[in-house]
């Protein structure tokens, strides 16, 4: 048996957990701690004219409430083991959100910062040609993760497109708008987060968020967006930090500068104001309010207690290892956790390929309301649900996980899986 990568092993307990809370039988834990299949390929890319062999999957985790649905991260230390836990957290996520949806994750370990644009489109569509078969409108519908964007689903769509000898929109989500994309989908994420951290607030903390102190861990899609969206309804956005350092400002950082700045010199550290710090002081600042939304592991045992928020919303999926949640569940400070919070993201790839399979669109103002109702509905779901079990040590993430997993678990039975 291979070593378990931490994140896996940390998907499966607080996984454990909820299904011993909900009172799950064990088959339920049995099916959801595996995949139903990983495909792993190895794909061949020249690279400054030599033949170079990536490593890529895709793991399907679980399709019992509908097709796999999950992004497709490029990343230098991505292993199998994590591509099995982010796709277990998309079974869970699509279950909760309601989307008719089950769980899967594509990774491909590679740095893209390191590959020319050509390389990177070669890379793009090797992949899809090595896991063609196995995906498709009505069976696996991948989307961005960590490292891939609009410009990457655009190469995958017509590489899939090619192959098929038919165009099919409906294969991959946030694609360009220009390619059957939708407006809402480059910021659902980050709108989403601060959706959750706006409702959290006013239900757990009674106030809106006018003044309220931001923190950003994580200046990619989800970060960049979640800190726009935060400043735009009225919060304070005290800090922001990408792996270049944390800028921090007290006073509140002017977002739309800094999201300039780092889309053009790929460095948030180069924005003119506030104090520079090291990346992870962004975690540890004086805010209200923290924003993990990097990738996962980032709030560990070592390092939680200089954690000085009272609300964490996880924009990044895992930031949040279980002994670190336990720490500061026990000091009072709520987490709205990344199954939860971050779904703003494949809610609105959800709303993406409705359109796309009835060749169709909606303007921008009518999906993100759609996008906002679906996400309200969510919280009040798990606040409500929060508030029944309410023991002592359980966390939204248990009432989270619960409710989602309770969803899988009668979908499987109604298939007569267990
Ligand atoms: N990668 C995103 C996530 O972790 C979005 C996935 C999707 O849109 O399918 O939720």
């Amino acid at each position: 048996m291979p070593m378990q990568s931490v994140f896996l092993q940390d998907t499966l307990k607080i996984l454990k957990r909820a299904v011993e809370i909900g009172g799950f039988d064990e088959v339920v834990y049995d099916y959801l701690s595996r995949p139903m299949r990983v495909v792993a390929v190895s794909i061949p890319v020249k690279v400054n004219g030599s033949v170079k062999l990536f490593e890529g999957y895709r793991v399907q985790h679980n399709n019992a409430l509908g097709p796999f649905k999950g992004g497709i991260r490029f990343h230098p230390e991505v292993t199998l083991e994590d591509d099995i836990a982010l796709a277990t957290l998309m079974t869970l996520k699509n279950s909760l959100a309601g989307i008719p949806y089950g769980g899967g994750k594509g990774a491909v370990r590679v740095d893209p910062k390191a590959l020319k644009p050509s390389e990177l489109e070669e890379l793009s569509r090797a992949y899809v040609r090595a896991i063609y078969m196995a995906i498709g409108p009505e069976v696996d519908i991948p989307a961005p993760d960590v490292g891939t964007n609009p410009q990457i689903m655009a190469w995958m769509v017509d590489e899939y497109s090619k192959i098929t000898g038919r165009n099919v929109p409906a294969v991959f989500t946030a694609k360009p708008i220009e390619l059957w994309g939708n407006p809402v989908r480059e910021y659902a994420t980050g709108f989403g987060v601060v959706v959750m951290a706006r409702e959290a607030w006013s239900s757990l903390f009674n106030g809106n968020l006018s003044g309220v102190r931001v923190s950003v861990h994580g200046f990619g899609n989800t970060g960049q967006w979640a800190a726009y969206w935060a400043s735009k309804m009225g919060a304070k956005v005290v800090a922001v930090a990408d792996t270049s350092g944390t800028v921090y400002d007290p006073n509140g950082i002017d977002v739309g500068k800094a999201m300039e700045i780092k889309n053009k010199t790929g460095k948030v550290i180069n924005y003119p104001g506030g104090q520079r710090l090291a990346p992870d002081d962004a975690l540890y600042v004086n805010a209200d309010v923290l924003m993990p939304s990097a990738i996962e592991n980032t709030i560990r045992a070592d390092n939680v207690s200089k954690v000085k928020a009272k609300l964490i919303v996880e924009g990044a999926n895992g930031p949040t290892t279980p002994e670190a949640e336990e720490y500061l569940t026990k000091r009072g400070v709520v987490i709205v956790p990344d199954i939860l919070a971050n779904a703003g993201g494949v809610i609105m790839s959800y709303l993406e390929w409705v359109e796309n399979l009835q060749w169709m669109t909606w303007s921008e103002e009518e999906t993100r309301s759609r996008l906002e109702n679906i996400l309200i509905g969510n919280f009040k779901r798990v606040l409500d649900e929060y508030g029944k079990i309410k023991r002592e040590g359980v966390t939204m993430r248990d009432a989270a996980i619960v409710l989602a997993v309770s969803r899988v678990e009668k979908a499987m039975r109604l298939r007569g899986w267990i």
